[in-house]
């Protein structure tokens, strides 16, 4: 009955060494109020520069979702009150932004999508309120003040939850590709607002929306957009009107609550700032940029599907982030490795211990030199992949190299088809009444000798070489 429109405004942090428009440093963790220049907190008599890397920044960002790079963009001073704005305004971009259009790609269940990007315009970021330090009153940290941002706006075109999450995940990623941002959401370099509204099936008329602000998980995106499509739906069944204003997502309720009406731009009045002159942008820096650009996450889809002879299900999950790429190129480098092996391994085996360890890329224990050479044990058949799981088990948890273990360990695997021969030999004649049994029918005890031949040798026979001897011996 009712059709959902999402649109996604994402804040992204650009990791400059110093503020868009001081000298003061970015740095995340310094003591409170140490990073907050005079500039930042707007004293009479100083004027902003603006930082040349933040706007290379927005154009590679540009230039990434096929946009255009506006030569003549126009700072403008966005006026409100709240604590963490010591100026009284925040300098962003109004009507003409760095970026204007472009799209992004998602793919959900095999299907191809195409959201349009609005915009994507230089900001500053604000301070910090943080209300959870003392009781009964609110502490203000101005060191984030100042910080270059990008806001990259979408156009209401996502159906659900789902889409809308696969295309802040793109765009996460892509960021991360372009290394304009560390991408750290529990820190607020990356943080979205979502627009959720509701219409009636098949009417084009958008209905009116409500903004959820600053949500800095990717789960958190879900269940606040999934919570606020019920919400309004409720609303709407009753025959009450959405009213649109700004809400907050409580993650420990999982619910939205009503934060302020909405503002209007006009509210804002807005006006360009004087101090700043216009961007200017010539087409040499623009080229210049496109071709220092690195390989961009669609691009390395396409190369490592024809490379590697990978599906297109390993290749999002390897692609979907930079580092996790590399450390996959890294461990076939130099190697004659089957690439589909390495990218198991890592999709199953090292994702799952990573996943257990909360660990990201680069923190890895295991290195990808480690795990080559642990790979290529298995692919020789020195040790199966039962003992290969053991091994990198204890070279994550004990950061305790392959070849170590697998020396100490004596591990290897038994393949010799006469030892193996003699072993299972011994094994039937100690059983005869299950090899009758088996004989007769009962095929499930070919487990059961797998299982002595194990016992027998500590685990290191082959298992595929034992099947083969096996049912070659048993059969009657
Ligand atoms: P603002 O929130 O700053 O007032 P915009 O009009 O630029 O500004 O819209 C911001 C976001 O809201 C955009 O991502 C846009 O796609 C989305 N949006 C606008 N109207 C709707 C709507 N009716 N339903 C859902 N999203 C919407
Ligand atoms: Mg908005």
């Amino acid at each position: 009955m009712w059709e959902s429109v999402i649109g996604l405004e994402i804040h992204v942090q650009l990791n400059t060494k110093s503020k868009i428009f001081s000298p003061a440093s970015t740095d995340f963790g310094s003591s409170q109020n140490t990073q907050a220049c005079a500039i930042d907190l707007g004293m009479p008599g100083v004027l902003p520069v603006l930082n040349e890397e933040a706007v290379i920044m927005a154009i590679k960002f540009g230039i990434a979702i096929g946009a255009d790079i506006l030569d003549d963009s126009i700072f403008a001073r966005k006026n409100y009150f709240y604590p963490d704005l010591p100026k009284g305004y925040q300098i962003s971009q109004f009507e003409i932004p760095i970026v204007s259009g472009g799209s992004m790609e998602i793919t959900i269940d095999n299907k191809t999508k195409v959201v349009n990007i609005t915009r994507a315009h230089l900001e500053e970021d604000a301070g910090k309120s943080i209300h959870d330090l003392y009781p009964n009153e609110s502490a203000i940290d101005l060191n984030r003040a100042g910080t270059p941002l990008i806001e990259i706006v979408s156009e209401p075109e996502m159906e659900n939850a789902a889409e809308a999450v696969q295309y802040l995940k793109n765009i996460h990623s892509l960021v991360r590709y372009l290394g304009i941002s560390d991408g750290n959401m529990q820190e607020g370099s990356f943080r979205c607002d979502a627009n959720v509204s509701l219409k009636k099936q098949g009417v084009d008329k958008l209905g009116t929306r409500a903004e959820i602000k600053n949500i800095n998980s990717f789960k958190y995106v879900e269940n606040a957009i999934n919570h606020e499509i019920e919400r309004q739906a409720r609303i709407l069944e009753r025959g009450d009107k959405v009213i649109q204003e700004t809400r907050l997502y409580d993650p420990s309720k999982n619910e939205t609550r009503s934060m302020r009406s909405k503002v209007e731009a006009n509210d804002y009045r807005y006006f360009p700032d004087p101090d700043l002159l216009p961007v200017c942008i010539s087409q040499d820096l623009i080229k210049n940029i496109k071709s220092n650009m690195p390989e961009l996450p669609s691009t390395k889809k396409i190369r490592f599907i024809s490379q590697y002879g990978l599906s297109e299900y390993d290749t999002i999950i390897l692609v979907s982030d930079r580092e996790l790429s590399e450390y996959f190129e890294n461990t076939l480098k130099t190697s004659d490795l089957n690439p589909k092996l390495v990218a198991n391994w890592i999709i199953t085996e090292v994702l799952a211990l990573a996943k257990k360890t909360y660990l990201s890329v680069k923190d890895y224990p295991v290195l990808a030199e480690d795990l080559r050479y642990l790979l290529s044990n298995i692919s020789d058949e020195t040790i199966s992949n039962k003992q290969a799981k053991e091994v990198l088990e204890r070279m994550w948890n004990n950061n305790e190299k392959p070849r170590d273990i697998i020396e100490n360990e004596g591990m290897k695997q038994i393949s010799n088809i006469d030892e193996l021969n003699k072993i299972v030999d011994n094994i039937i004649k100690n059983h005869y009444k299950s090899v009758e049994e088996y004989q007769s029918g009962k095929d499930k005890l070919l487990g059961f000798f797998v299982g002595q031949v194990m016992k027998a040798t500590q685990g290191q026979a082959n298992p595929k070489v034992i099947n083969q001897i096996l049912k070659e011996k048993l059969k009657k």
